[in-house]
């Protein structure tokens, strides 16, 4: 059974240990991942059972990280208005 991450600025989903079925045992770090459009899949090395599905953040969740100052999601919200003010730029 995959473990669902709503929340993806919560730092401690990356370090959470997770017992897979087959006895293997890690957090996501040593995990499998594979990138979808809306969602992160982490899965066992040794039999690829997802272990762990990760909602991709919302900019709404992103602006509110940033503002409780977690680094990665000004980062993220840097390159995010980066990109809107070029979108912006180009139809002008
Ligand atoms: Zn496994």
């Amino acid at each position: 059974m995959a473990g669902i991450v709503e929340n993806y600025f919560r730092p401690d989903w990356r370090m959470r240990a997770v017992t897979c079925v087959c006895g293997w045992q890690g957090d996501s770090r040593s995990m499998v991942m594979q990138l979808h459009e809306e969602v992160t899949d982490y899965a066992c090395p040794d039999c690829e059972n997802t272990l762990l599905i990760v909602s991709h953040p919302d900019i709404e969740q992103v602006r509110r990280a940033a503002a409780d100052g977690n680094a990665e999601a000004q980062q993220q919200l840097a390159l995010v208005e980066e990109a809107l003010a070029a979108q912006r730029n180009s139809t002008r």
